[in-house]
């Protein structure tokens, strides 16, 4: 059984499946050694077959796709879909009417490998595989787009036990999902709203409202980072592109490498602050889907130091121990020191 379910009172949705509780054991997954990890080089067997691996060919990089009982061994990304997914594009149609509503979870779960390095912190990993992981998330999910049912695609990073990874071999994941998430449909009835009634998008503004005020971190030729003024965690920071743009499938050559410099440096920025904290990262991007109001995209990124709690979940009111402007004047300095060395060195 793999459905969504609808809460009785508000636009909550949670996905209810019984087949992910056969994947292993996540406590024990997660300090897997490097020869079991199924996410290594050489154990591509443990995983589905890959759909998209990313392979050096001399000087250039080649798309190639594994067949069954030939597996693709050197390779510098790999995406495959996931052996325990949360949606199955094979989900039974049945739906539920009110107040049990619910309909099936039809889509697919993927997982793309980031590194063959098992041990590389999303915080080391350099500028050109940044690139590498970008243009493959991309290709990834304008595939699933075409896709029967699909109607949004998240993209996100848990990375840490605490952020809930079950595989510490650095690695994104894509859930596809028949309808936009709640999150992410409330941000674009804003901007719709706004776009309709005073002909701006809010996110523009906020862009330009915390361009080099007490809450940006770091600023580079096409994209901000900046710590939300309401932040729901502690160091919580968010990446803007700085000109008004709804796709992350949108992006320029010239973009994408900025955009790996932005997140390289403040990954870094964070892990050298915080230590090399668990943390969670998704991205908003408008969806493919023509008839669906659009947003500006931008990628959410959460440091798991502290856990939400009562108030929180009880109350929908975010304790953050941490001020916004103090965690953007660490964060900062933080980011901007692997920025000014990145830059160095390249
Ligand atoms: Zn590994
Ligand atoms: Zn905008």
């Amino acid at each position: 059984m793999v459905e969504i379910r609808k809460d009785y009172f508000t636009e909550r949705l949670s996905i209810v499946t019984s087949e992910r509780a056969l994947r292993p054991n996540p406590a024990k997954q997660v300090s897997a050694h490097a020869s079991k990890c199924p996410f290594c080089p050489g154990n591509e067997e443990m995983t589905p077959p890959a759909d998209l691996v990313l392979v050096r060919k001399g000087e250039t990089l080649a798309k190639q796709t594994d067949t069954e009982g030939e597996l693709i061994k050197d390779w510098i990304v790999r995406a495959f879909p996931n052996k325990y997914p949360i949606v199955t594009p094979s989900a039974s149609p049945s739906y539920g009417e009110y107040p049990h509503y619910s309909e099936p979870a039809i889509g697919y779960h993927y997982v793309l490998v980031a590194t063959p390095k098992h041990g590389e912190h999303f915080a080391k990993v350099n500028i050109e595989q940044w690139t590498n992981i970008l243009a493959s998330v991309q290709d990834k999910v304008r595939w699933l787009y075409g896709q029967r049912g699909v109607s949004f695609v998240l993209v996100f990073i848990n990375s840490g036990k605490e952020a809930g990874a079950t595989i510490d071999h650095p690695h994104l994941q894509m859930v596809t999902v028949p309808r936009l998430p709640p999150v992410v449909e409330l941000e674009a009835i804003n901007v719709q709203n706004s776009l309709n009634d005073l002909g701006i998008c809010p996110m523009c503004q906020v862009v330009a409202a915390e361009s080099g005020g007490p809450r940006q971190i770091l600023s580079t030729e096409f994209y901000l980072a900046y710590a939300p003024w309401a932040s729901t965690l502690a160091y919580e920071f968010w990446i803007y592109p700085k000109r008004h743009q709804t796709s992350i499938l949108k992006l320029s050559q010239k973009e994408l490498m900025d955009l790996s410099l932005i997140l390289r440096s403040t990954l870094g920025g964070m892990a050298k602050a915080l230590g090399d904290c668990s943390f969670n990262l998704v991205i908003h991007s408008s969806s493919e889907k023509k008839t669906t109001k659009q947003i500006h995209w931008h990628i959410e990124v959460f440091p798991k130091l502290t856990t939400w709690a009562g108030l929180e979940l009880g109350g929908g009111i975010y304790a953050s121990e941490v001020s916004p402007e103090a965690a953007a004047e660490q964060l900062g300095a933080a980011s901007r020191k692997e920025l000014a060395q990145l830059v160095g060195i390249t």
